[in-house]
């Protein structure tokens, strides 16, 4: 079921923000592929698939 809450971070994520933190994702490059990292990293351990 999709919440509110999860609507919410779905569109940080789309404005390329962390919905944890706030701060910016960035794109990474690691051994399964290209993914979403925090820029706060690693303090901030949010990390998406692409
Ligand atoms: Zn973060």
């Amino acid at each position: 079921m999709h919440s509110a809450k999860y609507l919410q971070k779905e569109r940080s994520i789309e404005q390329g923000k962390c919905p944890h933190c706030g701060n910016e994702l960035i794109l990474r490059s690691g051994k399964f592929g290209r993914f979403w990292g925090c820029k706060a990293y690693p303090v901030c351990k949010f990390t998406r698939t692409m």
